[in-house]
């Protein structure tokens, strides 16, 4: 007979990590994702022929690389469970930073005439964490994508959160202002050696031209003009990206422009103000750093 203790094992010994393992098995055993203390407790149960049957293939697409979450469809952000498909990249903790730096910009009295704008939003994480954090504020979300607004919507919808989605490249044809806008573009290089441990997920929500900065740099270049004097930007980047975001950000023509690192150390995040006196010179020589301006859709 097969417990689940031994499952567990026989998971491991594929290869898998112990959490890993725990989490398909309870998602084979249709129990919460967060019950591994269920799963301890019955260590010595059988487990159900059916379940074994589907646990098998399951472990075989670990072992060959697919991502736990794409599996089991499922990925805790900011503790909200998302569902998330290969149609969005899985929120990732280094974004939780992007997301705790952005409550700070919003007061938690904060009422219905704050808006906020997630750009490249995908399964909806940062934009779903910032309105459940916040439930005054009024939160937009938008992706290049209508797969990934799908996730959205649905993660909306199970969530109750209410966020208004939009089908868009970046800030074209938006006419809008807002307070906050924040994004997690794509920002690795096309040719980045990473990208084969990242083949599962949309290469659409990762590459951003030869440097990684081309989305960053549109994003940077167009924000300035649909921020309420005072609003800020908030994006995240590579780990090597902070200096170019930073120049990206001062040539554009935003103040208070600084960074925020991750628990490694790293600077993640940078970000600026739209000054309360409009800059006469923004968008000026944005050029000169960065991608020429190519352009492709954005995830
Ligand atoms: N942080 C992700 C990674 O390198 C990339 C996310 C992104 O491009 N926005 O795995």
């Amino acid at each position: 007979m097969t417990t689940l203790g031994t499952a567990l094992s026989q998971a491991q010994g594929q290869g898998m990590d112990r959490l890993d393992a725990q989490l398909l098995l309870l998602h084979v055993l249709g129990q919460d994702a967060h019950d591994r203390a269920w799963l301890l407790a019955h260590d010595s149960d059988a487990l159900p022929a059916a379940a074994e049957g589907h646990l098998a293939p399951l472990v075989a697409r670990r072992a060959a690389g697919e991502p736990l979450a794409y599996i089991i469809g499922r990925r805790e952000f900011f503790g909200l469970d998302l569902e998330v498909n290969p149609s969005v990249l899985i929120p990732r903790p280094d974004t939780e930073i992007l997301v705790e730096w952005a409550l700070e910009h919003l007061p938690t009295t904060t009422d219905q005439t704050l808006r906020v704008l997630d750009l490249g939003t995908g399964s909806g994480a940062i934009a779903l964490a910032l309105k459940a954090q916040r439930p005054g504020a009024q939160v937009q979300a938008l992706d290049w994508s209508e797969a990934a607004l799908a996730v959205a919507r649905r993660n909306a919808a199970r969530l109750s959160l209410d966020i208004t989605f939009a089908q868009g490249n970046w800030l074209d044809s938006n006419h809008q202002r807002y307070h906050l806008i924040v994004a997690n573009p794509p920002y690795v290089a096309d040719a980045d050696p990473h990208l084969s441990a990242l083949a599962h997920e949309p290469l659409q929500a990762l590459t951003a031209g030869p440097d990684g900065l081309q989305d960053l740099s549109t994003i940077i270049a167009s924000a300035l003009g649909h921020l309420y004097p005072g609003g800020s930007l908030l994006l995240e980047h590579g780990h090597k990206q902070a200096v170019a975001v930073r120049e990206l950000l001062a040539v554009a023509g935003f103040c208070k422009i600084a960074s925020r690192r991750d628990l490694a150390g790293i600077e993640r995040c940078s970000g600026g103000q739209q000054s309360l006196e409009p800059h006469p010179h923004a968008h000026a020589s944005l050029r000169t750093i960065g991608s020429p301006a190519a352009h492709r859709p954005p995830r």
